[in-house]
């Protein structure tokens, strides 16, 4: 998911909408609004489908006044049962002694169903399936005497991993879990401030980068006094998500000080020197294979090409949460520009094999093309194990590489040859040159190595084993 949030600029929802415009790659099944101006109080306005086809038009917009807003936008992760509800929508919002709150929450609580039960036992009445709406009901329940310290209180029951932009009737307040495995950065505009899940955000509305939140940190913003920094957790070494760098951010981010294009396209220059193929032509899967190409191709010295072409009318694939859907996806999205492809061995370049449904029409359309030979270089190691904390990834069953050697993906695939990064690799392109440190590892790369940095507690109840 993707969050944002704006104090101290007047309209502030129009920023946040901008905001969340540029964080739609983050997740696009439906977003929300929550305002706050003193004359009305809290609006709030959530919707499915786009930003752009909701929070253009100016009837909507002008629900939502006032110099203080947060936004969300959503995709349904670990834990959620097929498409979202609408009740389901965040950012929450909730009515409490020393005021309200409204919260909005990229991530995944990893014992969210044990805090839920607890509270239904105690009393709390639930508006959604979310693992989030956890975190209001634990603040309404607080002591503490104001809102962010009541926050804190929240904050410190919550095990897994979460960034959280809120805010009250008069502050902007952002989160990381200790870990730090989500992002969170802070930019400033004017005399206002912004909260934004990436860089990217900040720069579709003109905001100076300021820097990131830290791992544990919390900052209360207001337009007068600025931020205001709070460490409610116990420190720990910080465990980002490595899967942001392959995939999920945007390429024009900046993460830790690095162009996310810069990491992708290194990723490529690692893979051609650990899988070299002798080919005619390196070809991305486009959107999120591209910059692993060019690497690629740069390293390897094998010509550059556009071999599939991208519908720029389509969503994301993988973020369809039916498999029917999933399925036609492929096809609706991607198309095969077989004049460059005929007669040629064509290295094809993705950033991962998840389900390996991606690949498989690929190879299909690439070979009903005339290509001679297919070599599959993915730009992340084999993903064997679900993420619990906040990226899409299916049970484990469903994961190719949870019951199949590389071989055997590289036969059930059918292409000549498939290979993915090493983790050393991949650690070498984010920038740790000696790779990675088995013993404290630097990123959380649990869906690649089964060692989950936050013990996912929900999960075990129902079964999983690590
Ligand atoms: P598959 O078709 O193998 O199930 O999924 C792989 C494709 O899904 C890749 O092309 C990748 O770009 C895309 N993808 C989209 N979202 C995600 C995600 O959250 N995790 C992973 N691993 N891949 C994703
Ligand atoms: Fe990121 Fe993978 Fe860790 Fe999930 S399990 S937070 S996708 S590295
Ligand atoms: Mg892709």
């Amino acid at each position: 998911c993707g969050i944002f949030g704006v104090v101290g600029l007047s309209d502030a929802a129009n920023f946040v909408a901008l905001g969340l415009h540029a964080l739609q790659h983050r997740g696009q099944e439906a977003g929300g609004i929550v305002s706050y101006q003193p004359d009305q109080g809290f609006n709030s306005a959530r919707r499915f489908g786009y930003v752009r086809d909701n929070f253009t038009k100016q009837s909507l917009m002008e629900t939502l006044p006032g110099q203080l807003a947060i936004g969300h936008v959503r995709y349904s992760t670990a834990g959620s049962k097929g498409p979202t509800a609408i009740r389901d929508v965040q950012p929450f919002f909730g009515e409490f002694s020393m005021g309200g709150a409204a919260i909005a929450h990229n991530g995944n609580i990893t014992n969210a169903d044990a805090l839920r039960r607890e509270m239904i036992d105690r009393g709390s009445i639930f508006q959604s399936s979310s693992d989030s709406e956890c975190i209001i009901h634990l603040m309404a329940r607080s002591l503490q005497r104001d809102i962010p310290a009541r926050m804190e209180d929240a904050l410190r029951r919550v095990e897994g991993a979460f960034s959280v932009v809120a805010m009250t009737r008069t502050k902007l307040i952002g989160v990381r879990d200790p870990l730090g495995v989500r992002p969170l950065v802070l930019g400033r505009i004017g005399d206002g401030w912004c909260l934004s899940s990436e860089t990217c955000a900040l720069d579709i509305i003109g905001a100076e980068y300021v820097r990131e939140i830290e791992p544990g940190e919390m900052v209360v913003i207001t337009a007068e006094k600025g931020v205001e920094s709070h460490h409610p957790f116990r420190p720990a070494r910080p465990r980002f998500c490595i899967f942001e760098h392959v995939y999920f951010s945007r390429p024009d981010s900046i993460i830790g000080g690095r162009s996310v294009y810069e990491t992708r396209r290194q990723i490529g220059v690692e893979l051609a020197r650990e899988a070299a193929v002798d080919a005619d032509l390196v070809c991305p899967v486009p959107d999120s294979g591209t910059p692993a190409a060019i690497g690629f191709a740069h390293e390897s010295g094998i010509p550059y090409g556009m071999g599939i072409v991208r519908n720029q009318y389509m969503g994301r694939t993988f973020i369809e949460p039916t498999e029917q859907i999933r399925n036609m996806g492929v096809r609706l999205k991607l198309n095969v520009n077989r004049a460059l492809i005929r007669g040629k061995k064509v290295i094809l370049v993705d950033d991962s094999v998840v389900r390996g449904t991606t690949s498989r029409k690929i190879k299909e359309m690439i070979l009903d093309a005339g290509a001679k030979e297919v070599h599959f270089r993915i730009a992340s190691p084999p993903t064997a194990w679900p993420c619990f904390y906040g990226v899409d990834t299916p049970q484990r069953e469903k994961l190719l590489a949870a019951t199949m050697s590389e071989d055997e993906m590289c036969a059930h695939l059918g292409v000549d040859s498939l290979r993915f990064i090493s983790l050393d690799g991949l650690y070498r392109a984010v920038g740790e040159a000696g790779g990675r440190d088995p013993d404290q590892p630097q990123y959380c790369d649990a869906c690649f190595s089964g060692e989950y940095p936050v013990e996912p507690a929900d999960m075990i109840e129902k079964g999983f084993q690590m």
